[in-house]
């Protein structure tokens, strides 16, 4: 947990705007909420405070996943790196986790100055279930759940709150409508922004396979996606998709 000292704090203000969730607030002296604070450590790392008032102790289960999830200093145990997602996301060409007529979805919650809570996740995550999309074993949203077959997480970490969180799955693309209607759908019932990603593999004759669905569904691809040019496909050899 991250605190304010309040013996040493002078109440300069400096710290307030720094705080990406706008959870340090200031009267006589400064102080953080503890609901809204994600642990992300900027107020730590930014060094900024004249009277060094901030102080840090590692938070126990189930609060610890708010660092997990929103430090970036901080590493997943069951990804063994830093950061939301698993490596694979962005580099199927090296892996080929994503074969040609399946479609792996990202779904990005929270911002800075927003964050999302995990039942907000949940509520997305049983929509994605319910359409039989597989979560990836390694994502770190995953390994919150208590049934990947459900989507449902562990009852103690729906409150917890993070900067971020990305739900990673996978879906043979004649199931990539009906997971992005169910995904519309549960969007209505959620307090938290998310943007959503789809990796594919090109086909052979240059076209995105989930374009027309996405045109069927009145979805606009943005034109700024990720594209990897095959670079890595000697590691992936003996696939043969
Ligand atoms: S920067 Fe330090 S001294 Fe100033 S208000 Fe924040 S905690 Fe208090
Ligand atoms: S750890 Fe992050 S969210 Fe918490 S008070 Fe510091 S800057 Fe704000």
């Amino acid at each position: 947990m991250i605190q304010i000292d309040k013996e040493k704090c002078i109440g300069c203000g400096i710290c307030l705007p720094y705080c990406p969730m706008g959870a340090i607030h200031q009267d006589d002296v400064a102080s953080i909420d503890q609901d809204e604070c994600v642990e992300c450590g900027v107020c730590i790392r930014a060094g900024m405070c004249p009277v060094d008032a901030f102080t840090r102790e590692a938070s126990p289960y189930p609060r610890s996943v708010r660092a997990v999830f929103s430090d970036p200093t901080s590493v997943h145990a069951g990804t063994g790196i830093a950061g939301r997602g698993t490596e694979e996301m962005k580099t199927n060409e090296v892996t080929g986790r994503f074969k040609l007529g399946f479609v792996g979805v990202g779904i990005e919650f929270g911002r800075p100055g927003i964050g999302t809570r995990f039942h907000d996740v949940q509520t997305v995550a049983e929509a994605v279930a319910k359409v039989g999309a597989e979560f990836e074993a390694k994502n770190p949203v995953t390994q919150l759940m208590k049934d990947t077959k459900t989507g449902k997480f562990k009852d103690e970490i729906l409150n917890e709150k993070a900067m971020s969180a990305i739900i990673e799955c996978l879906v043979p693309i004649e199931k990539l409508k009906e997971l992005l209607s169910a995904v519309q759908e549960a969007a209505k019932h959620i307090d938290t922004v998310f943007s959503i990603e789809c990796i594919t593999r090109v086909a052979p004759d240059d076209t995105l396979p989930f374009d027309e669905i996405l045109t069927e569904m009145g979805i606009t691809r943005r034109i700024n996606g990720k594209t990897n040019v095959g670079l890595g496909r000697p590691l992936a050899e003996g696939d043969a998709n």
